[in-house]
């Protein structure tokens, strides 16, 4: 029986910590459980890695409570979390939290209870009858009972620094508790309530409670207990209180996503069917292989992974991962009504009971094929045979927080170890993926036309600088673009149009001085939302009333300048009183839910136009739809970053590959002031091909990924002395750079002021990987030994954009 365990804990030191376990853990420990601990002075809860009966040279402490009765984490994930810490340069403690599907359904707070000193401290003011100080106050109430600190915060406004100063005084002890929520907690018309087999003999019951017993007598069966309200009253108190009486069973509802209409799989084409049959073959050999299933918009990728899903050995899981905003019911539809009870979905959009109880279903094996987004990788799916990743390319799939993962690259590393097959689907492959499958890394699989033979739609680009000088008007719609929006409007057919910017106005500036109106915490200007009648910041939230003079010369000539969705829906309403217009984008859209509606709604002819950013841009298969207008094309190539490029030329080319999917020909119309970019040019063209060469060739002669690995180191601080000094540090550290490693920077990064921080960054490219990370291990260790603050260094591996 061990007699000590090794335990990861989230905090920044890099190492497990070891605990010795009392007798009643010894024989229930293993590693993948929770564990509470203590750690100073608070209680935390780690994850174990070892169980062993190595005694250590140091003095142990013994660990507090043991969470789980079996591993949250297996052998295959913890490895899979060892390999991101290294290579993501992240600390593993902080990994293992954030790969654990329950974090969210434990919750976290601070309570604070009285030491013996404490309580000594406490009667001895009960005599004295001292002043009613918050501090005194506060021991007061803590002889009664410990507190949380939420609630301490409430009942005094000075709590902060009267618990400090019992902190200090050794008076009171302050305890990190992480309590699971109760799932009977979940909101009443979440909760399915039945009989249970309990007894009622002797059990004193209220009226509401017989009343509800007497129902579910006469209606046997499980029945949600919002349903129940308007038959009796005070229904879900009542409930509750039987649930405990063992009266009744609450469950938590499951999935809110409806399973949708059955429909029978389509034959494959000839396209499908040959890149099946590669994959088929390789998930038979059941060895580790990626392939890249490169198909244009509209070629029926999907029908590919659904067969590929249902070819998989018997026992075998599947994992199938979407960007975050293409997880849509009727995505999840497809899956319901192909594999039935055998789907688990994980949503952001669930309740943390939800969530947990598809996780528990994926851990029990009851769910073998799994579908969800970035964290979705982490699934507990059981002997894993395909990981699907759609979109690819997608940024979502890379978390822009520690750790800074990206999901695609964990799916191909985690289905490596387990002997899985990986199809990397895409239109718009990225560089780094495609160039793989040259390099024979990964297996190309295309399908190159549309299913049924439709056309791809046809593109043309309108240049709004000539479009100024014929009509000496500056526009927003060309008037190519009216008269195709108005030829839709007519024939009853609906239109996407594109602006990848929110807000109305995008500057305010002051005609006088030239100044502009920036955030107060970023050096970012703030864009101007008509609707809510506020200048906001789209990095940190701040916000301010629109100036009616300039802030800086008092000039009265504030104008606006640029332009977001918002105006494009306002100026679309104007152009076209009579359309039905919806927007979305993250202004119009509060939940996922609500995204959803109305996308259904534009689904189902309810509107005729929809106005949006990225958002719209994105997987939808809407086959009314045969106009895609895009306003600008410029918006994203000014950006000072190396994907800026790739990344416009797949905004276009999934944008466009909106319209025509139906019987009816699309067409695409895209305003632009550059019209000879490259990346502008080879979208309109629809040659994934021409751009791919181009852009690799510049990537080739610049040294950036894929020729290179890259990452970015950023100092951050409130003081900009600090952030100079710490990045002048770095930078001697750094110098001259190890061999295989370019290092440019120090240098203020693009925005040199974000969230009320100074921030410089130096940029790395490595012709070596293992240099690349024995050179960040120093960084951080660094860091580390200089007690630089725990957000002062940020390390980004593979970044996706340098911002
Ligand atoms: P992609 O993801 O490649 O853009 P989808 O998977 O959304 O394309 O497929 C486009 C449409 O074609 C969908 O409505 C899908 O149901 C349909 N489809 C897919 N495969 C076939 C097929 N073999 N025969 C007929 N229709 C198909
Ligand atoms: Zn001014
Ligand atoms: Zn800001």
């Amino acid at each position: 029986m061990p007699l000590y365990c090794d335990v990861s804990l989230p905090v920044p030191l890099d190492q497990p910590f070891t605990y010795s376990l009392p007798e009643t853990l010894r024989h229930r420990v293993q590693p993948g459980c929770r564990l509470v601990v203590p750690f100073g002075t608070r209680k935390l809860t780690g994850v174990i890695l070892r169980c062993h009966d190595e005694k250590p040279d140091v003095p142990t402490r013994e660990a507090f409570r043991l969470i789980d009765s079996q591993p949250v984490l297996d052998a295959e994930l913890l490895a899979l979390g060892r390999w991101i810490a290294g290579y993501y340069c992240s600390q593993l403690g902080e990994v293992l939290r954030g790969m654990l599907p329950l974090a969210s359904e434990i919750r976290r707070g601070k309570i604070y209870s009285l030491t013996d000193a404490g309580r000594d401290a406490a009667r001895q003011l009960m005599l004295d009858a001292s002043p009613d100080d918050p501090v005194t106050q506060i021991l007061r109430m803590l002889e009664k009972r410990p507190l949380s600190a939420a609630y301490l915060a409430k009942a005094f406004p000075l709590a902060q620094n009267a618990l400090r100063s019992l902190e200090r005084k050794k008076f009171i002890i302050v305890e990190q508790v992480q309590t699971e929520r109760d799932p009977l907690r979940a909101p009443a018309d979440r909760l399915r309530i039945e009989l249970a087999a309990g007894n009622t003999e002797g059990v004193r019951l209220t009226k509401p409670e017989r009343e509800l017993l007497a129902f579910l007598d006469l209606h046997p069966g499980s029945h949600n207990v919002k349903d129940l309200e308007s038959l009796i009253a005070n229904v879900s108190p009542a409930a509750r209180a039987l649930a405990r009486k063992g009266l009744v069973k609450l469950t938590p509802e499951t999935s809110p996503i409806a399973p949708a209409m059955q429909r029978p799989p389509h034959a494959l084409n000839p396209a499908q069917q040959a890149a099946f049959d590669q994959i088929d073959a390789a998930i038979q050999s059941q060895q580790f292989h990626t392939f890249l299933l490169h198909g244009v918009t509209g070629s029926g990728k999907t029908e590919v992974y659904l067969k590929a899903i249902d070819s998989l050995p018997p026992g075998r899981g599947a994992l199938l991962l979407v960007p975050e905003i293409a997880l849509t019911p009727a995505m999840a539809g497809q899956f319901f009504s192909r594999f039935g009870d055998r789907v688990a979905i994980l949503h952001s959009a669930f309740t943390d009971t939800e969530r947990t109880d598809q996780w528990r279903r994926i851990r029990s094996g009851a769910a073998s094929v799994v579908v969800g987004t970035r964290s979705g990788v982490f699934a507990p799916v059981r002997n894993l045979g395909l990981i699907v990743v759609d979109e690819e390319h997608d940024g979502s799939y890379k978390q822009e927080e520690n750790p800074r993962y990206n999901g695609r690259d964990v799916a191909i590393v985690r289905a490596q170890a387990a002997g899985a097959c990986v199809i990397l689907g895409s239109a718009t492959p990225s560089l780094e993926t495609r160039y793989n499958a040259d390099k024979g890394k990964y297996t190309l699989l295309e399908l190159p036309g549309r299913i049924e033979a439709r056309p791809m739609p046809t593109v043309q680009l309108i240049d709004m600088r000539e479009e100024f000088l014929e009509t000496r008007k500056q526009e927003t719609f060309s008037r190519k673009m009216i008269d195709a929006i108005t030829g839709r409007l007519e024939n009853g057919e609906q239109t996407i149009v594109l602006l990848n910017r929110r807000g109305f106005s995008s500057f305010v500036a002051c005609r006088a001085c030239g100044e502009r109106v920036e955030c107060i915490n970023c050096s970012l200007t703030l864009t101007f939302h008509k609707r809510d009648r506020r200048l906001l910041c789209h990095c940190c939230g701040y916000a301010e009333k629109v100036p009616s003079v300039c802030p800086k010369c008092a000039s009265e000539h504030v104008y606006f300048l640029g332009m977001g969705s918002e105006k494009v829906e306002e100026e679309l309403h104007r152009a076209f009183p009579a359309a039905r217009i919806a927007r979305l984008d993250r202004d119009t859209v509060t939940g996922k839910r609500h995204y959803e509606t109305i996308l259904q709604e534009f689904r189902e002819g309810n509107y005729d136009i929809l106005v949006g950013t990225q958002m719209i841009a994105k997987g939808h298969d809407i086959p009314n739809v045969t106009l895609v207008g895009v306003v600008s094309a410029d918006v994203g190539l000014g950006m000072p970053d190396f994907r800026a490029a790739e990344r416009t030329f797949q905004l276009l080319t999934q944008v466009a590959g909106r319209a025509g999917r139906g019987t009816v020909p699309g067409i695409v119309l895209i305003q632009t002031i550059n019209p000879d970019h490259y990346a502008v040019r080879m979208a309109a063209a629809q040659d994934y091909q021409a751009f791919y060469e181009k852009e690799l060739h510049f990537r080739r002669m610049m040294h950036y990924p894929p020729f290179s690995a890259m990452a970015n180191v950023l100092v951050r601080a409130e003081k900009k002395e600090v952030a100079m000094r710490m990045s002048s540090e770095l930078a001697l550290l750094l110098s001259p750079p190890p061999e295989k490693l370019k290092i440019m920077g120090p240098a203020e990064a693009p925005v040199p002021r974000l969230k009320n921080e100074y921030r410089y960054q130096f940029l790395i490219k490595a012709s070596s990987r293992k240099s690349l990370s024995e050179l960040l291990q120093n960084v951080r260790s660094f860091a580390l030994q200089h007690k630089w603050g725990a957000t002062a260094l940020v390390i980004d591996v593979d970044p996706l954009t340098l911002m």
